[in-house]
């Protein structure tokens, strides 16, 4: 009988011990704060011990310090439109597809009135895009690992993208070097629960008597940035779907996950955050392109545009470098100094602050529901959405070029940023 694999509030959710299990007998639970957790069911435990072994806190996973870095964004404007950067990670997929091979990823849908993050398994173009952007919640990995041991068994060459933690969660299951799987990270942040995040969904739809029907966690109409949206039915009239875009203030779960107030506990010591990667790629924003590398926006041979979105991109694998010049077809990629990401990107060196109110905020939660969240919210940054909503439209409006100007002037660039 099998009591727990790791302690609860370092376990990471990646599900390497559910994958592992002969019996079936780990699946995903919820705690009383609403935080995914593992649940073994001991009426079909065996006590084997596999789940302890290949449990990715314990394995010893290769590590790899990035070969060379870029800034890059793909050529095509329409496709970067639907990814949260500059679509890195869609053009390595398109270029696993076209040789034939198979990708998995976090796609993200309402089904029955509930938002789900969730990996799926992607073998052509059409199917790619419900796997393109960020979603701030954890993805359920279900059966992932073994669907991917079998493809790789198979032959299929494999590309994987998903947080850090599951990129370790894979290797860990995996323990064992395939030629033919190619792993993604992203720097990460964190993620937050799917229970706190539909709660949060139930209240803005109680508040505006609306129905939500998707959700965007990283819009990029307004510009390239932490911007948010969502569709709903107007006063329930399902013929009649409006849209609300909003800035990270706009809405009282995004500022408090970007407080640090509701990713899941084992975030804020993550053993992933820095540059020792398990990933053959780790792909990010390339926040402050324009005070690293402001030639690479003002140049037109070709420039990158700050306002459709950029990627930094970390090549961690020799097996990594021998995509670059596939990528580089799709891609306008410039070589840049690892030292020049990490200044901007704080979760290549160390894991998210707990943010300070997240004590209070998961207690509100637990005794009186989000509606005490979104309460105290409204009486707060909520007061000023306005303000937020109208600085952020003049920021994601400045052309590129003017904007490197006025980011060279220390005192502006604070008044935008906000820094
Ligand atoms: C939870 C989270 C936190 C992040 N925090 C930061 C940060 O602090 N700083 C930073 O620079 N970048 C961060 N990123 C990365 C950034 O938002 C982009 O995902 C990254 O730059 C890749 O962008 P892209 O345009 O190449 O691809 P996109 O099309 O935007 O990304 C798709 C990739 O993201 C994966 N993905 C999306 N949501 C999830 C999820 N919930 N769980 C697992 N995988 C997911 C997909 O599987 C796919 O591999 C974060 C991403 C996520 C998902
Ligand atoms: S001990 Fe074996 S049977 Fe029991 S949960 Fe772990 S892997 Fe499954
Ligand atoms: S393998 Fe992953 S999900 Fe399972 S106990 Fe370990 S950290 Fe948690
Ligand atoms: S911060 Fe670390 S532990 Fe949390 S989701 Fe990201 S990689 Fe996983």
């Amino acid at each position: 009988m099998k009591e727990s694999i790791c302690c609860e509030e370092k376990c990471t959710a990646c599900m390497a011990c559910a994958n592992a299990c002969p019996k079936g007998a780990i699946d995903i639970g919820i705690n009383k704060y609403g935080y995914e957790k593992v649940v073994i069911d001991n009426g079909k435990c065996v006590d084997c011990g596999l789940c302890a072994k290949v449990c990715a806190r314990r394995m010893q996973i290769e590590r790899h310090s990035p070969i060379k870095c870029y800034a890059g964004q793909s050529r095509d404007s329409e496709k970067l439109k639907h990814s949260a950067s500059g679509a890195a990670f869609q053009m390595l997929a398109e270029i696993v597809l076209e040789l034939g091979g198979v990708c998995y990823g976090c796609a993200g849908k309402m089904i029955n009135g509930e938002y789900s993050a969730y990996h799926v398994r992607v073998t052509n173009v059409d199917e790619l895009q419900s796997i393109l952007n960020s979603k701030y919640i954890l993805s359920h990995i279900g059966t992932t690992y073994q669907q991917i041991k079998e493809d790789l068994k198979n032959g299929k060459l494999v590309l994987f993208g998903g947080t850090p933690c599951q990129a370790l969660g894979l290797k860990s299951f995996l323990n064992n070097e395939y030629e033919n799987l190619i792993v993604v990270d992203v720097i990460c942040h964190g993620v937050t629960s799917k229970t706190i995040f539909n709660d949060y969904l139930r209240e803005v739809e109680k508040e505006q008597n609306i129905v939500i029907t998707d959700y965007i966690f990283r819009d990029k109409k307004a510009g390239w940035g932490s911007n948010f949206c969502y569709s709903y039915y107007d006063n329930g009239d399902k013929n009649k779907i409006k849209i609300k875009r909003f800035p990270k203030e706009g809405a009282s779960h995004e500022i408090h996950y970007l407080r640090g107030d509701i990713s899941r506990e084992n975030c804020f010591s993550c053993e992933m955050s820095n540059t020792n990667r398990v990933s053959d790629f780790t792909f990010g924003d390339y926040w402050a392109i324009e005070i690293e590398h402001p030639e690479f926006i003002v140049r037109n041979d070709p420039a990158l545009s700050i306002r459709k979105g950029i990627n930094c991109m970390m090549v961690n694998t020799e097996k990594g470098m021998q995509y670059l010049s596939k990528l580089q077809e799709k891609m306008v990629m410039y070589e840049v100094d690892l030292a020049s990401i990490t200044r901007h990107n704080s979760n290549l060196l160390k894991p998210s602050k707990r943010g300070k109110a997240r004590d209070a905020v998961l207690e509100n939660y637990y005794m009186e529901g989000y509606k005490k969240i979104e309460e105290n919210y409204n009486d707060t940054v909520g007061k000023k959405r306005t303000v937020y909503a109208a600085k952020n439209m003049i920021k994601t409006h400045i052309p590129d070029k003017l904007r490197v100007q006025i980011y060279r002037m220390k005192f502006l660039r604070k008044l935008l940023s906000g820094e």
